[in-house]
């Protein structure tokens, strides 16, 4: 059941990537055809100009979904990375924003950093901040928690935003799937895949209305997963010999 599940989740995802890209491709192809029949008609530089320019919009769009499907820091080392620190400078890059929304937080005063992709995670982070800032429509509030317990770092990301009703919230993280006039929809497929990555987890909760909470939990990584795992395996093979 699980399985089905998950198919028919990658299927509707599919459909909507083809969508996405047929959507944004669609436009300037169509422009670059009536430019070149115009051309035939009347060969002018000024035809010619407009259809490279159109072409080269297409390309750059093909190109910005490669970059996305192919994260530039795919290989980035996980590294200690200190939240608390990250999101203070995050917070500065909406400083244009202060004088309609207010944030409050509430941060873990820690000198022990995480390990994790540090770009990455920093760009979840602007992500989530960035959507809860675009979610308020005049003047609210964002609350940011950053705690840890035992095994995790939890992170929550609180508006007062408009909210999201129940029968979209599956439809977060789709690529493509925005709701804004000048969205991507691609910034929460970023922040979904980071926190997978780094076996973290994410809880939404939202009330239409009223705002939404982001609650992203990551287990606390003392060193490079990967890096753990094949040290204790040649350890392992050295004793038995
Ligand atoms: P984009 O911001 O480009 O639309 P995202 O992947 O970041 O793409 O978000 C997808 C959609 O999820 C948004 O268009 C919006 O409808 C919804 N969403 C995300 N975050 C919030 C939020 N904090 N409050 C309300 N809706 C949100
Ligand atoms: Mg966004």
């Amino acid at each position: 059941k699980a399985i089905n599940e998950f198919h028919l989740n990658q299927l509707a995802s599919v459909g909507q990537i083809a969508a996405g890209i047929a959507h944004e491709v669609k436009n300037p192809l169509t422009a670059v055809k009536g430019f070149l029949q115009l051309l035939k008609e009347s060969p002018t530089d000024e035809y010619l100009d407009i259809a490279q320019s159109e072409l080269n919009n297409a390309l750059a769009t093909l190109e910005n979904l490669l970059h996305v499907s192919k994260p530039d820091a795919e290989d980035e080392p996980y590294q200690p990375i200190k939240l608390a620190v990250e999101l203070e400078v995050l917070f500065t890059l909406f400083q244009d924003q202060i004088y309609r929304v207010e944030i409050q937080r509430n941060l873990l005063d820690t000198e022990t950093p995480i390990y994790g992709k540090r770009n990455q995670l920093k760009k979840a982070l602007f992500n989530l901040l960035k959507n809860a800032f675009e979610a308020i429509p005049q003047k609210g509030t964002i609350f940011v928690q950053h705690y840890a317990t035992d095994e995790e770092i939890h992170i929550s990301i609180k508006d007062t935003g408009v909210g999201i009703p129940p029968e979209k919230l599956k439809m977060l993280g789709t690529p493509f799937y925005t709701t804004k006039p000048e969205g991507t929809g691609m910034g929460l497929t970023q922040v979904f895949s980071v926190i997978y990555e780094h076996q973290g987890k994410i809880d939404v909760h939202s009330v239409p209305g009223e705002g939404t909470t982001f609650h992203i939990k990551l287990p606390k990584m003392t060193n490079t997963p990967t890096r753990g795992v094949i040290n204790l395996n040649v350890e392992y093979a050295q004793g038995e010999d």
